[in-house]
């Protein structure tokens, strides 16, 4: 039994526009990503026993086929021609539909894990194009670094930003639409139009950067959002913004003491889920 333990990053949207609905329905934008220190856990076993299975043990995701990870092992198995059934199993420690990618980072974190284990040596291209066909964020985790997201977010390039940066990452456990979210957002002709840098040299050239255009919508439904924001730069954040579609919000610090401090704070006091993290 070939055995591989593999760690699946979150991510923060530093950057997200919204800049137009295309005939098909999906919406183009531009984003920076940056994957960030709060990772599931996935192993991947090639057993005898055929078929996949994939376990994961918690409420909201599914176990078998609906599992986005399922899905990977899916497309990587009918190019592969090795016998094999395939086991995964998910410790699932980044909050689910929460912004933070984990799904989309299960699913990257499977196809290059697979790839490795059933010997198909596929490119990193290869694999992003398989990606974007599960999820629109797999190809930024298929890619392992710091980057500008065009399209629907297949079209990488790569940001140099100062990493480590220290963050603070608060959910507040609201249940939060995507479909919602874009449904009841008023695009504005200037979306887009802003000039994005390629290059932050400190935490406060990417604060200087900070926007989400889905942050308004989702904080008309859940003002705690605002108020995790104004919380967080109270206790010293140089920058707050919601990452994705929601809720999580993201704090950035100037140090590792004042992120642990917030954070273990806003947990005890308010209940949340609230992690201090390093870029990645
Ligand atoms: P994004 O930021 O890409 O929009 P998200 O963090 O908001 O993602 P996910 O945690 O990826 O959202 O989950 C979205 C939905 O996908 C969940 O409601 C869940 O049922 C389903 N899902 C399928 N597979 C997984 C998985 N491996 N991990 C998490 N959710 C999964």
């Amino acid at each position: 039994m070939k055995t591989v333990r593999l760690e699946a990053p979150a991510k923060v949207n530093y950057r997200l526009d919204v800049i137009r609905k295309r005939p098909d329905g999906y919406h183009e934008l531009r984003m920076i990503m940056q994957r960030v220190g709060l990772c599931d856990v996935i192993t991947i076993s090639l057993v005898e026993e055929p078929g996949i299975r994939v376990r994961c043990g918690r409420d909201g995701v599914p176990d078998g086929p609906g599992n986005i990870a399922w899905r990977a092992a899916d497309a990587l198995l009918q190019l592969s021609s090795v016998q094999t059934g395939i086991e995964i199993d998910i410790d699932k420690r980044i909050p689910v539909a929460a912004g933070l990618g984990g799904g989309s980072s299960d699913c990257a974190t499977v196809l290059m894990g697979l790839n490795d284990l059933l010997g198909l040596d596929l490119s990193r291209e290869r694999l992003m194009e398989i990606g974007v066909k599960l999820g629109a964020d797999v190809p930024f985790f298929i890619y392992r670094q710091t980057a500008l997201a065009e399209g629907i977010g297949e079209r990488l390039s790569a940001v140099d930003a100062v990493s480590p940066v220290w963050m603070v990452l608060v959910n507040p456990n609201v249940h939060v639409s995507t479909a919602w979210v874009y449904q009841n957002l008023q695009l504005t002709s200037d979306s887009g139009t802003h000039i994005i840098p390629r290059f932050y040299g400190s935490i406060d050239e990417i604060c200087a950067v900070l926007h989400n255009d889905l942050e308004s919508v989702t904080i008309s439904a859940h003002p705690v959002i605002g108020e995790i924001k104004e919380l967080l730069v109270a206790d010293g954040a140089r920058g707050a913004l919601m990452s994705g579609s929601g809720p999580t919000v993201f704090g950035l610090f100037p140090d590792e003491a004042s992120a642990r401090r917030s954070a273990g704070r806003l947990a005890v006091e308010r209940g949340w889920f609230a992690a201090a993290v390093a870029t990645l």
